[in-house]
């Protein structure tokens, strides 16, 4: 690793350190100059703001993916209130007709507390947005210690729905054989890299090996996808590796209705509307919420180069 890569590494880390730290939490989410650099990821803290963004990206033929911020509550009755958040916002998007997708942590609607509330929970969202958009609902994957109970929970739900979907972390190294596990399931699955810290026991340490995972994983999705219904999503900003995806998916002669992309708000929007423009499946993610400071962490922590974004706020202000 050169020495550029190792500062890069450090400081990864401090980050994801200080996104799982509640005193960090407690100082930095209540600074005024980070609050305002939080707005590069998310259009605003209410669902409103949520929806207003959507709507400019549909002016670019652009649907959306919405996710409420918060995980690992405290207890039950916040579950609840996520629910019923998400149940009145599956109503709005019904009233208005929006395209929009809606995709959650099992920590926010009460994973670590009890797994058959969050069933219930996550059931009455998925029913309600199959009953009233026709759409599927996404699972996030978390961390490692919820890897494999986060893919149990999506069998089970498979069984009593067909509108649900998971994401996979590309880093790491189970999730070749947990997509060559899922297949039978006809799954709609999310590919992203993986946004945690997490022990190097089940990691790829180098993220050149992360990324070729992440093709890897990719390929076999795409050929999987010709004989078995497979809804196929890559959610990366990584230009390079969309390149070859689309490259491959050629080669592999599949048409590029049968694959999509899909980006953070606020990143590499000039691509997202390429993308969109030159014929690809493509949605935006936006978040909202009040509890942004653990996501926006791993935000930062993606591209420490975003630290001076939040530091050129102080001088702002
Ligand atoms: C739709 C969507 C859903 C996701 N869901 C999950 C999930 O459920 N679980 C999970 O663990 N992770 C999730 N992630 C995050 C993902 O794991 C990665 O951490 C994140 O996407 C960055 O990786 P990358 O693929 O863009 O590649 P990278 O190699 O990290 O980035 C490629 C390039 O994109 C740009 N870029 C990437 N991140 C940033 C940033 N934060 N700020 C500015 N520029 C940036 C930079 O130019 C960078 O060089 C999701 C990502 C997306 C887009």
């Amino acid at each position: 690793m050169t020495c550029d890569g190792s500062v890069m590494s450090i400081t990864r880390n401090i980050l994801l350190w200080m996104s799982e730290n509640k005193l960090m939490k407690e100082r930095i989410s209540k600074l005024g100059f980070v609050r305002k650099a939080v707005k590069k990821f998310m259009p605003g803290e209410t669902e409103d703001a949520a929806l207003e963004a959507s709507k400019e990206f549909l002016t670019f033929g652009i649907p959306s993916v919405f996710t409420k911020l918060g995980e690992n509550i405290s207890h039950l009755s916040e579950a609840t209130e996520v629910r019923d958040h998400y149940l009145q916002l599956i109503d709005k998007i019904a009233e208005r007709k929006l395209d929009i997708e809606i995709s959650v942590k099992l920590t926010q609607l009460g994973f670590d507390l009890s797994e058959e509330e969050t069933f219930k929970n996550f059931y009455a969202i998925v029913k309600s947005a199959k009953e009233k958009l026709n759409n599927t609902v996404f699972i996030d994957m978390e961390s490692t210690i919820y890897t494999q109970r986060t893919i149990d929970f999506y069998k089970r739900c498979k069984k009593d729905f067909e509108n649900v979907g998971i994401c996979l972390q590309a880093y790491l190294f189970r999730t070749e054989k947990d997509i060559e596990d899922l297949e039978a399931t006809n799954p709609s699955i999310r590919m992203v890299k993986g946004a945690y810290k997490e022990p190097h026991n089940f990691v790829f340490k180098d993220k050149a090996q992360a990324d070729d995972n992440f093709f890897n994983c990719a390929r076999n999705l795409l050929i999987g996808s010709k004989e078995k219904k497979i809804r196929l999503v890559f959610a990366t900003h990584d230009e390079k590796l969309i390149n070859r995806i689309i490259s491959e998916a050629e080669i592999q002669n599949i048409h590029k209705s049968k694959y999509e992309f899909q980006m953070l708000y606020g990143i590499k929007t000039s691509l997202q509307k390429q993308l969109a423009v030159d014929g690809y499946s493509f949605r935006v993610l936006i978040a909202y919420g009040e509890s942004w400071y653990p996501w926006y962490m791993r935000r930062l922590a993606e591209r420490p180069a975003n630290i001076w974004f939040v530091l050129k706020n102080i001088f702002k202000n």
